[in-house]
C-alpha cells in the first residue's frame, strides 16, 4: 500500500499550460459570427518527480465564444485545423 502512494505522487500525468489563439476572419460555422472562434490547446504530460518527461496527446478543440459552440477533431473545418496544429506547435 505504501508503495501505491509513492507511485501516485512521484508518477503521473499532468495537465501543461493551455495555449489560447483567436482564429480571425474564420466565420463560426454554427452562428456564422466572424472573429468569435477560439482554438485551444492544452498538452498533458507523463511527470516523474514533478518533472515532465513524456508529451502525451493534446487536448485540441476550437469554441466559438458568441454561440459556446466546440468543435473538435472531424467537426473542425481546415481553417479550424490549421489553428490548432499552428499551436500546437508553438
Ligand atoms: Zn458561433
Amino acid at each position: 500500500m505504501g508503495l501505491n502512494i509513492l507511485f501516485i505522487l512521484f508518477f503521473g500525468t499532468r495537465p501543461g499550460k493551455a495555449k489560447e489563439a483567436k482564429l480571425a476572419g474564420v466565420p463560426c460555422p454554427y452562428c456564422e459570427r466572424v472573429g468569435t472562434l477560439n482554438a485551444w490547446v492544452q498538452a498533458r504530460f507523463i511527470h516523474l518527480f514533478w518533472i515532465p518527461v513524456y508529451r502525451l496527446s493534446s487536448n485540441a478543440f476550437v469554441r466559438c465564444e458568441h454561440c459556446k459552440k466546440a468543435y473538435e477533431g472531424d467537426e473542425c473545418t481546415p481553417r479550424m485545423q490549421e489553428a490548432l496544429q499552428k499551436l500546437k506547435k508553438e
